[in-house]
């Protein structure tokens, strides 16, 4: 099938949830992907935070591979041994001391929000303004994205209230009695790229410490390295509750997981929480090879260097062009903010052979896998370059 044979069947047969790229792309190798007319792409998008590996890394296609011949599924009725593994190595390299794995991101947050709520036996939770935590019901409840929540507005569950990003004075006055948990991005993704500084993060620990308020990070975006750290909420040397992860932890596989403290992780018991698919052997594989790959190749260090690399770049841009509003970010989740919406950008970054996205309506974001290097970000730098001087 041609580009516009495999469009007009997409258009005709899919829920029409989506506003695509009109490409099909076909096979990928590293930092690059091809669509199936041979046109290549440099991915500055990574499957939005997703592909930490870059494309079909051999060591994650080893680990599908054998997995798959061996054992891909069975039931969490029974022990599986990468799974363990996985949990294990997982658990060693961060503050918490149990998980449970889930299959995306707003799983893991719905979960999580769960487990805060039975353990504490509370009813509230506070999240942010400029959320995102996930497109289910409860998740919905704690996205500020009223575009996607108001359809449902009457059916969604209550006892969830809106602070403001960054603000401890308000989210101090907001909590009450009944105030279970407070979930926040330690680097706001889908929001415009939005970060805070240690000082925040540090007086939100202590105000959740002294109120018995438990603090879920959601690192779904941030996590795996993203943002220069194995996990985001480690550059504010803070220790929540709850974390959730999911885009970076299968390298593209789709997987997720909560994390909590040993304390907090006693609110669970069995038939509390479950799920079908999640923690296959498959997916255990998958993890090990994605998690042992970021150490071998130092991916979290080449995070950080090519993201403070990155950020030095574009704010070369931000002298030069006045429209450019500011850019920020941590390791390589970067965003550009500017003063009109971002949608025409990306369509000209993509005709010169980059695919990267726009967030908030007018901040560019870019989230390359972790393997990027120097020549491909003066790549992307110059060709925005191009396009700035424009107009
Ligand atoms: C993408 C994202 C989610 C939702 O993940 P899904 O796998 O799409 O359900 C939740 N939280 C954050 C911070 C995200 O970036």
């Amino acid at each position: 099938m041609n580009t516009q044979e495999i469009i007009d069947i997409e258009d005709k047969y899919f829920i029409n949830t989506f506003n695509r790229v009109p490409v099909v792309l076909d096979y990928g190798e590293g930092m690059k992907v091809w669509d199936i007319e041979g046109n290549e792409y440099l991915d500055f998008l990574a499957g939005i935070a997703v592909n930490c590996l870059g494309h079909n890394h051999p060591a994650l296609v080893k680990a599908i591979q054998e997995q798959a011949e061996k054992l891909i599924h069975i039931s969490n009725i029974y022990y599986n041994e990468p799974a363990t593994v996985y949990a294990k190595k997982l658990i060693d390299a961060t503050s918490f001391d149990r998980m449970f794995f889930a299959n995306s991101g707003a799983e893991a947050n719905e979960g999580a929000i769960k487990l805060a709520l039975k353990y504490s036996g509370k009813s509230e939770v506070l999240f942010c303004g400029g959320s995102f935590h996930g497109r289910t019901f409860l998740t919905l409840s704690v996205t500020d994205h009223p575009e996607y929540s108001a359809p449902y507005v009457k059916n969604l569950p209550r006892g969830f209230k809106s602070v403001p990003f960054g603000d401890l004075d308000v989210i101090k006055e907001t909590i009450t009695d009944e105030t279970a948990a407070i979930i926040i991005e330690p680097v706001q993704g889908e929001g415009g790229v939005n970060v805070l500084d240690k000082e925040f993060y540090k007086g939100l620990e202590k105000l959740c410490k002294d109120n018995d308020v438990l603090l879920i990070v959601d690192e779904v975006q941030s996590g795996f390295g993203r943002c220069g750290s194995l996990f985001a909420h480690e550059l504010y040397d803070i220790k929540p509750d709850i974390m959730t992860v999911a885009k970076g932890i299968g390298g593209g596989f789709p997987m997720a997981a909560f994390l909590a403290t040993e304390e907090v992780s006693s609110g669970f018991v069995p038939g509390d929480h479950g799920t079908t698919f999640a923690g296959s052997p498959l997916a255990g594989a998958v993890a090990n090879a994605v998690f042992d790959t970021i150490k071998s190749e130092n991916l979290v260090e080449n995070s950080r260097l090519m993201g403070e690399y990155l950020l030095s770049k574009l704010n070369d841009l931000a002298n030069k062009y006045d429209f450019i509003k500011g850019v920020r970010g941590a390791g390589l989740l970067v965003g550009l903010e500017l003063d009109f919406e971002g949608g025409d950008i990306v369509g000209k970054m993509f005709e010169k052979g980059f695919l990267i996205n726009c967030t908030a309506g007018n901040v560019l974001r870019f989230a390359p896998p972790l393997i990027v290097k120097e020549e491909e970000i003066d790549a992307l730098v110059e060709a925005l370059d191009e396009i700035f001087a424009e107009i």
